[in-house]
Parts: structure tokens; sequence; C-alpha cells
């Protein structure tokens, strides 16, 4: 995005907010706190890019848009980092984003009250709805005309063209008796003109979407939000990792310590919002101590079950061409034979060679002579997916390593296991996934293993005791220090998280900035 004439702030300035990271958690509220006058400065570790610095080459685009920095990982069900997991760059994690934005159900911000597991959201479903139309009505998504559960819902944009996974899935879901229809899509299918950044042209279906998308049709946060937060007043700061944070005598945030161009400076401000991610921002609370009276931070991590049913077809499927998950099903988010709390979304897939080929060695065991089978069958192959709601385990959490990395800040360390509830889920997930690809005529079928996004690590609550920021994103024990991003998700809710993180990315403004007076 252009910065060139951005309004910029020198260190010494005293900023009204200063934010780190201008991913899903960041840009919303950046471009909110921005229009109501406030000061900005949003310091972002990676690099700034137009969507023509976008390539559908895998492992450039890694290099390019992912955050590749080691990460440790441990326990039964270790997570995978590197291209699989968060961003780095102006825009955070949507740089790579697959664009599936369906909204949460009611029923997972309950579930604690439901099923007496897993915790209930501090926030209404009501009002959470009121913010995420609000999102939704800034940066387009296309979706069916009636959507099968929430009729009242209506999307901006038809939705997107479908591929063969998609025709695939709905062929299964139709012979097993499921609904399921085109899915809520952050993907512009007509040309769309974006306040501040131009045309968003629509969709070409060349499939690279986690690659970053060339044309723009890809809600992404530097042709969104970005724009509008720096045409109002705010600076973005690129290549700025944050490495310290200093407080006053009075135990409030004064400053923040980065790192640029090698330099290590120092930007003033009176408030700050970690928006750095549910990795990073956890990273920076154990760094320097603040705001873990609770002993909550770092803990509490959850991973969606992501895992994956592929089927080898006779006819073409090509998979990777076209938008890659564009059909879902919430039939399964309450299954009426569940034995586990919660539920699960499906959705259709779509994958580049590499993607492919490290889901089937990581998640599906395969080396060799087998993996290479199932690779040589590459344009046969379609698949199905899960996004499924995952409970806390006292043993899954984020920790610091006495190992440390390239920018001087400790390693960290994430343990995951699954527990019973997530096991179970994932059986029965399976046993429907399987049927389901199987239904729609696959010859062979496959199960990957693997779960996906870094959620959980600094938990809203009502309770100082047991949570990090309250529900409006406050930290409960220095008030001048907020937290946006997926870090502070009491549950995982079954829905794919970035719609949800913009708005409460909107909604932590909006308490920000009356805080402020403004
Ligand atoms: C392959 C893939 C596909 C996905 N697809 C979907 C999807 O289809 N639908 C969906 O809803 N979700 C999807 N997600 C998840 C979604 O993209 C993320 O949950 C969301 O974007 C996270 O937003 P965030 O603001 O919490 O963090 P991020 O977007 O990761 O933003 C954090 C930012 O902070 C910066 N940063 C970190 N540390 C520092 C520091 N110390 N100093 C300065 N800057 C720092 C980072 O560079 C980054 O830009 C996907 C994720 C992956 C990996
Ligand atoms: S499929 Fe559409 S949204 Fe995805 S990268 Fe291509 S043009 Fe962009």
């Amino acid at each position: 995005m252009r910065l060139d004439h951005q309004r910029t702030y020198s260190d010494d300035e005293i900023a009204d907010v200063v934010v780190v990271g201008t991913g899903a958690g960041g840009a919303p509220l950046l471009a909110s706190l921005a229009a109501h006058g406030l000061r900005v400065v949003a310091l972002e570790a990676g690099d700034n890019t137009e969507p023509r610095d976008h390539t559908p080459d895998e492992m450039l685009a890694a290099q390019q848009i992912n955050w590749m920095d080691d990460r440790l990982s441990g326990g039964a069900d270790a997570t995978a980092f590197g291209p699989n997991n968060s961003g780095r760059g102006v825009g955070g994690s949507m740089l790579h984003w697959g664009a599936f934005a369906p909204r949460p159900d009611a029923r997972d911000l309950r579930l604690r009250g439901e099923s007496g597991v897993g915790r209930d959201w501090p926030i209404a479903h009501a009002e959470l709805t009121r913010w995420i139309e609000q999102v939704e009505r800034f940066v387009g998504i296309s979706g069916p005309e009636r959507y099968p559960w929430d009729p009242s819902r209506r999307y901006e944009m038809p939705p997107v063209a479908r591929n063969a996974s998609s025709t695939a899935m709905l062929r299964g879901a139709e012979a097993l008796g499921i609904t399921a229809t085109d899915g809520p899509v952050a993907v512009a299918t007509r040309d769309r003109d974006q306040e501040h950044w131009g045309l968003r042209h629509a969709c070409v279906n060349a499939g690279t979407c986690h690659q970053g998308c060339r044309t723009g049709a890809k809600v992404t946060m530097d042709t969104s939000y970005l724009p509008l937060a720096v045409a109002r007043g705010a600076e973005i700061r690129a290549g700025a990792m944050v490495v310290d944070i200093e407080t006053d005598a009075r135990g409030r945030v004064s400053a923040v310590v980065y790192r640029r161009d090698g330099e290590l400076r120092r930007q003033r401000t009176a408030a700050l919002v970690l928006a750095a991610g549910g990795v990073e921002t956890p990273r920076l609370l154990l760094h320097t101590g603040l705001a873990n009276g609770s002993g909550q931070v770092g803990r509490n991590f959850l991973a969606h079950g992501a895992t994956q049913v592929w089927g080898r077809y006779d006819e073409d499927m090509r998979a990777y061409r076209g938008y890659p998950s564009s059909i879902i099903t919430e039939d399964l988010l309450r299954p009426s034979d569940a034995d586990f709390a919660g539920g699960y979304l499906i959705q259709s897939l779509g994958v580049q060679p590499q993607t492919l080929a490290t889901t089937l060695a990581r998640g599906g065991g395969l080396r060799g002579a087998e993996l290479m089978r199932w690779m040589r069958d590459y344009r046969h192959l379609a698949g199905v997916g899960i996004n499924a709601e995952c409970l806390p385990g006292d043993d899954n959490r984020l920790t610091l390593s006495d190992e440390i990395a390239a920018d001087g800040l400790p390693r960290v360390r994430v343990d995951f296991s699954a527990g019973e509830n997530e096991k179970r889920l994932r059986a029965h997930a399976i046993r429907t996934m399987v049927a389901l690809v199987e239904a729609a005529g696959a010859r062979e079928t496959i199960v990957l293993d693997r779960t996906a996004h870094t959620i959980g690590t600094a938990r809203m609550g009502s309770d100082p005791g047991d949570s990090v920021v309250d529900a409006e994103g406050r930290s409960w024990e220095v008030p001048n220090l907020w937290i946006c991003d997926n870090s502070v998700f009491p549950s995982a809710l079954a829905a794919n998280p970035a719609l949800t993180i913009m708005a409460l990315s909107l909604r932590t403004a909006d308490a920000l900035r009356r805080s402020a007076g403004r």
C-alpha cells in the first residue's frame, strides 16, 4: 500500500496510541481511532507490499509474507509453525489468509452455559454481530442469496465461482442429506471501489489466495482498513520490530522500544495496543512481565481442529484451480449424535502442490513411494476439511524457552495436545467427511490431521483472577495497555477467526476512544 504521503510522528512525540501489529486485530482499530482524531502510530515488524508484489510461488511467498522465525512446539499434537501459521507484513496474516468468513454461532459464545465445559464469552452474540455487520459492510463479503442457517442474513456480492472440490462437496453432502451451500467469502466477485485504496478487481479464480492476492479481490488489511487509517492521519511504520515495553513509576506504559534498520529506537506513547497475534502478543507480555498478575498470559492456547479428508477421483479435479474454499456446511455445529461439546464447520478445499505435499507428509504420515503416489495423482484429488471447536487444557500453553532468537527475544515454546473432547469430535468429523467424500465418488480417501490458528493466550473475561483483559480488551493491571488480536478469544468458536477479530478490533477501538474522552 502507499505509505509515501502518510503523516509521520517523531519518536519523541507522545503518540495517543501505539499499535503493535497491522493485521485483523490492529488495522480496523487504527482506522477507527484515527477517525476520531487520535494520533496513532502502528509499529509493524514486516515489510510493506503492494498486491502486484505477491507471487504464486509457494516457497517465495512464504519468505515474503509468513512469520518464518523458529518457534518451538511440544505436546502430543505439536503445532506446525512456518507458512502454515502466522503472517508478517503490513496487513498481517490476512495477506495469506483463505478469506473464508463465516460468522460465529451464538451457541459457541455460551458453550460453558450449554455444556458445562469451555468458556463463555463476556459479550452478547447480538452485540458482536452488530460489529461484524459493520466489518462486512466496509470490506464487502460475497455469499449465497439465502444462508440456510440464518435466512435473515444478506451478503453484498454473489458467491465466488465453484471449483471441482466445491461441486464434489455439494454432491457428497446432498447424497448424505447434509445441507451445504456457497460460503461467506471475503472476496470481491464484482469490481469494487474500496474507499481510500481504489478499485479492487473481481476475483479471477487464480487459486493462489494463500500466497497473496494480486488483484485486490481478496480482503486484506492493506487494501481496506489501513489505507483508511492512513487517510485519517495514522502512521504505519513498517520494518519496526517491538522488543520491549517501558512503564512509568505508576506502572503505566510510557514507551515502546523497537528495532528498525538495525537500530534500537523508542516511541513514546500515552497508550499501547498489542495486536501482534496469538503468539507474539503473549511473547512480549511474558518477556516484559506485564499484565500477568493472574498468571494467565500464555495459558489456554487453543488451536482449531482442522483435519482434512482428501479423495482420489477418476476424473480430473484440478482442485488447485479457482478460489479454494467456496462451500460450507454448518449442519455439524451441534450433531444430534455427538459425544462431545461444541461442533465443527466443513468447507471444501483446494491447495497448491507444496502445501498438499507437506500436509500429506505431516498430517498423513506419508513418506517415499506412497507420498509420491498421492502427489502423482494431484490433479485427481479433491478434499474437504473442518474448522472445529477446541477446549482449553492445563498443559496447552505458550511459554518462553531459554533459547534467544535473532530478534533478541526468547523463542516461544507452544505445547498442545488434543484433549478427550477434541479426540471425540475429530472421530465424528472423520466419519462424516469420509462418508461425504465417498458419496461424492472418490475411489480412495486419506485422512490428514492438522490444527489451525493460534488463539486464546491472553484471554478476555469478567474475572481479573483468571483472565488477562476485560471484556473490552483492556488489561486488568495496566490501565493504558489493551490487547486486540486472536489471543483474547476466551474459546475457539467453530467459525474461522478473522471476521470476529476484526469485529473485536472495532469494538476495542470504541472502548479505547471513549476512555480517552473522544
Ligand atoms: C494459511 C492460513 C489461512 C487462513 N485462512 C483463514 C480463513 O480463511 N478465514 C479466517 O477467518 N481465518 C483464516 N486464517 C486465520 C487468520 O488469518 C488469523 O487468525 C488472523 O489474520 C490473525 O489476526 P491477528 O491480528 O490476530 O494477527 P496477525 O494478522 O498475525 O497480525 C500480527 C501482526 O503483528 C506483527 N508483529 C508481531 N510481533 C511484532 C512485534 N514484536 N513488533 C512489531 N510487529 C509485530 C506481525 O508481523 C503481523 O503483521 C488463516 C490463517 C492461515 C495461517
Ligand atoms: S482466487 Fe481470487 S481472491 Fe484468490 S488470489 Fe486469485 S483473484 Fe485473489
